[in-house]
């Protein structure tokens, strides 16, 4: 099948006997044996080591469904199927399956211990090449082990749906949900809405779902099961609507917390547009004033106590201007103050006087964030209320994570792809069990 149509071979069967003891103590098939083992050359180049298996002459065949022994029935041809490679050189198993039938299931192909449905790939292959697409992009990995893209693509799709149906859904007591902006355009179909375990001894991703809606989220409570979702002391989110309907409605039990890492990154938001706004303005006006606000985006987003040398000198020269972004990112760098609080009443108060500042600010973007979190104001003082309970960090970090991964395969196009891509990376999935990993 595929050596027909590559000539010219040399035979070179000197390394047989090698080979196979390796290979019979690392990937031992019950059942089969190695029989022949082929190193085959061009032009003087080792090309591809082809394993020739057989049937073990004394052993029962097996059902592929039940995996019971069952009488034979009649043989297929010969397939091959790509295994792990051995020094860099493409191995390749061959083998004619029997077909057997099972008194239960009828005429079946026999069991295969290196088989999974109809694939090219050994399931050992399967795990090495999804391994190694962890680290790497699907891209490179299917360059560096010589394979198509679309290998590597099932190759990872098959761990992750053996890693979902496996895995343990227990113990989760904080649950983050978070909206992401995939491609481009803000339309409902470029979010995703994920759902993670932020509990301190095991942060995940538990869902991904297409879309932002009240339905996407259901749907991910859905996947967690009722079980799970009654059993929730922790909800974290951002201030979107159709999110805090239905965990009110599905996980009312549970505190529901406004975390820092949402609320920063809306302050965030509206210093910028106020800088944007601000820009526009003065270039219209003058370029010396302009000149200010050059290239202080990225200084202006940090935390304060963060920015430091030549930026912390434009920084200080744009403070001491009369500007609006000056006087908007006062009042952010204010609000983290809030944060420090123990004690609830004291929180609050302060979130009223701050609310009360930026109101008198006649910064719209500000005002709109103060609107926004007066209207929260309970939920906002959850923090609180979850004592330290629910950790910034990790709302963040997992949140990054997935930007990374979804910028990363912005190549995929399809959201299968990169659902898959997601759960492979942060899903901490459990693997299909082989009997050596390879890598
Ligand atoms: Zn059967």
């Amino acid at each position: 099948m595929i050596a027909s149509a590559e000539k010219p071979w040399t035979r070179r069967p000197a390394i047989q006997l090698k080979v196979r003891t390796i290979l019979n103590q690392i990937q031992p098939h019950a059942g089969f044996v190695f029989h022949d083992i082929r190193l085959w050359s061009r032009r003087g180049q080792p090309e591809r080591i082809e394993i020739t298996v057989r049937a073990h002459a004394g052993m029962k065949r097996r059902c592929s469904r039940c995996q019971r022994p069952a009488p034979g029935y009649d043989q297929l041809e010969e397939r091959a199927w790509q295994h792990v490679p051995l020094w860099g050189i493409r191995v390749w198993f061959r083998y004619a399956p029997r077909r057997v039938e099972c008194p239960e299931h009828g005429v079946v192909v026999e069991h295969l211990p290196w088989n999974e449905g109809k694939r090219m790939l050994t399931t050992a292959m399967m795990g090495f090449l999804a391994r190694w697409a962890r680290g790497l992009s699907w891209g490179e990995t299917a360059h560096i082990f010589q394979v198509s893209w679309e290998a590597v693509y099932r190759s990872v799709e098959w761990f992750v749906a053996w890693g979902l149906a496996h895995r343990e859904l227990k113990g989760i007591e904080s649950i983050g949900v978070d909206e992401i902006h995939w491609g481009r355009g803000l339309r409902a179909k470029n979010f995703l809405t994920v759902l993670y375990q932020i509990d301190a001894p095991c942060r995940r991703l538990l869902f991904v779902g297409k879309g932002r809606s009240q339905r996407t989220l259901r749907q991910g409570l859905k996947a967690l099961g009722p079980e799970v979702v009654r059993g929730l002391s922790f909800v974290c989110s951002d201030m979107w609507k159709p999110y805090l309907k239905v965990m009110a409605a599905q996980a009312g039990q549970a505190l529901h917390v406004l975390d820092r890492f949402h609320i920063t990154m809306h302050l965030n938001q509206a210093v910028d547009q106020v800088r944007r706004a601000e820009s526009v303005r003065l270039r219209a006006a003058s370029k010396a004033a302009a000149h200010q606000l050059k290239h202080t985006r990225w200084a202006l987003l940090r935390r304060g106590s963060r920015v430091r040398g030549r930026a912390r000198q434009k920084l200080n020269a744009l403070l001491a201007s009369k500007l609006q972004t000056a006087r908007a990112w006062e009042l952010k760098e204010a609000f983290t103050h809030f944060w420090k609080y123990r004690s609830v009443p004291w929180a609050g108060a302060f979130l009223d006087s701050w609310c009360y500042r930026a109101m008198r600010s006649r910064l719209e973007p500000m005002k709109k964030v103060a609107r926004m979190l007066r209207t929260h104001e309970e939920l906002l003082l959850n923090w609180f209320r979850a004592k330290g309970e629910i950790s910034a960090g990790a709302v963040e970090g997992l949140n990054n994570k997935i930007r990374v991964v979804t910028r990363r395969s912005y190549g995929f196009r399809t959201f299968e792809a990169m659902e898959i891509a997601l759960y492979h990376t942060l899903g901490r999935l459990p693997e299909p069990e082989s009997t050596h990993k390879y890598c």
